[in-house]
């Protein structure tokens, strides 16, 4: 009963027992500012890539198998799409630059920018200290999905990826199919180079037809079965030279649980596109930051 009556159940830590002060509500009614406002970021014409999305030829497609990860590349210019097959099923995608993967993908500054689920418009940003769009997303069947009554969306940057580390800690157990050892073996394999040189370039993910939020009350990362239907796609404009690499969760549809073979899996289908030959040559891809790196005034 103590701990009950000592509870915050709003943060899940004890209650706070500093009292506010006096000028509390007036320091809590600051008016939110958006940290980084879109309109500022370097300019996407859109409408230059829905044209050239209406003449895409497929150049080749794969399947993902469930529980298991590959990678594909996708040169810049192209578009691929991934495609939900058979069933309901949720994919963790990582993306290096295919020159250099120590450019790989930055989900933080992307949720900083676009917000905490991605939908067609919305790019996908390199690492420091690179930091340039990788992708663009051009189409996504789910775009009518928004946010629900709980908050939750689909395609987040707010995840991790399922690991064995976090599943070791949580059940004891050692399993070897969580996003982040299928996206190791896959990197290892297309980059000829041991499980151990690979873990350092697998990242947090883009959560592919994932639905998530957090709980109004206690501001808890939750999952909840996704919406994704077979025939489903979500669908990318690569601006640079890419090494992708997608994991068919082990979480399945993500409706009740991950890390474990408990749940149905389906394969998931890549298709990479191209369009025609003059868009493609004329795609310029943009440069790193141009930033210069001093971090500190030349003075001193
Ligand atoms: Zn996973």
């Amino acid at each position: 009963m103590f701990i009950i009556l000592f509870y915050n159940p709003t943060r899940l830590k004890p209650a706070n027992f500093s009292s506010e002060p006096e000028d509390a509500s007036l320091r809590r009614s600051a008016k939110p500012v958006i940290c980084y406002p879109p309109e500022s970021l370097p300019e996407l014409n859109l409408q230059n890539l829905k044209n050239a999305r209406e003449n895409l030829e497929q150049v080749t497609e794969k399947y993902i198998p469930p529980r298991e990860a590959e990678c594909f590349e996708v040169e810049a210019g192209h578009f691929f799409r991934i495609y939900s097959h058979q069933g309901p099923q949720v994919g963790d995608l990582n993306l290096w630059s295919k020159a250099n993967p120590e450019e790989k993908f930055y989900t933080g500054k992307t949720r900083a920018l676009h917000g905490t689920h991605l939908s067609t418009g919305d790019r996908l940003w390199s690492c420091f200290p690179f930091l340039r769009p990788m992708a663009c997303i051009t189409h996504d069947s789910l775009d009518w999905y928004g946010f629900d009554e709980d908050g939750a969306s689909v395609h987040d940057v707010i995840g991790t990826r399922c690991d064995p580390y976090t599943a070791k800690l949580l059940s004891g157990t050692d399993y070897h199919h969580c996003c982040h050892s299928n996206l190791i073996r896959a990197f290892s394999e297309a980059q000829g180079v041991s499980y151990e040189e690979a873990e350092p370039y697998v990242h947090d993910v883009l959560n592919v037809f994932m639905c998530t939020g957090f709980t109004q009350d206690t501001h808890q990362y939750f999952m909840k079965a996704s919406p994704v239907r077979p025939g489903d796609y979500i669908e990318f404009f690569a601006e640079i030279d890419l090494l992708c690499g997608l994991s068919a969760c082990p979480g399945g549809d993500c409706s009740e649980e991950h890390s474990s073979d408990q749940a149905q899996c389906y394969p998931l289908r890549v298709e990479i596109l191209r369009p025609q030959k003059s868009f493609v040559e004329e795609w310029v891809p943009p440069n790193p930051s141009s930033y210069n790196r001093l971090h500190q005034d030349p003075d001193g």
